[in-house]
């Protein structure tokens, strides 16, 4: 697969295992090009989740948009890129676990606040103050990218 960090599509796997719920498979992974290391889940693709929006719309449940909501709170704070793909793997482990067809965006949001704030009291606070607002992953990516890109 393509190295998150670099985009190169050469990586080796360091490690296979499974994963503490026992449903997925847990791989290490190493990028040649650059020699960042990172993690994926591999899971049966009928226990994707779909996120529901306060207006009953459902959505697949995307870590990649956990992922950018986190890095957009966390920018200029001391947090790695690493630490972000951690908690994002902690949070996909908490939704999983707790949800087995659907979760309400709500509790995404709370779930996603409750890791932060363990990782970062600023960045927490960035992300409840704009996520509480508008009550949408999707909204507060939005606004927090405008407000990083003037
Ligand atoms: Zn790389």
């Amino acid at each position: 697969m393509k190295c998150p960090y670099c985009r190169v599509d050469n990586d080796r796997v360091t490690d296979t295992r499974a994963a503490e719920d026992g449903y997925s498979i847990r791989r290490r992974r190493q990028c040649n090009a650059c020699g960042r290391r990172y993690t994926t889940y591999e899971r049966p693709a009928e226990f994707d989740l779909k996120v529901v929006k306060k207006d009953g719309v459902r959505e697949p449940f995307l870590p990649e948009k956990i992922r950018s909501g986190l890095q957009r709170a966390c920018w200029k704070r001391p947090v790695s890129d690493e630490q972000i793909m951690v908690l994002v793997n902690e949070i996909e482990q908490e939704v999983f676990s707790s949800h087995d067809t659907e979760i309400d965006s709500q509790d995404l949001g709370e779930i996603v606040m409750a890791f932060l704030s363990r990782l970062d009291q600023v960045a927490y606070v960035r992300f409840a103050s704009v996520y509480r607002q508008f009550k949408d992953v999707r909204d507060f990516v939005d606004v927090l990218h405008r407000a990083s890109n003037p």
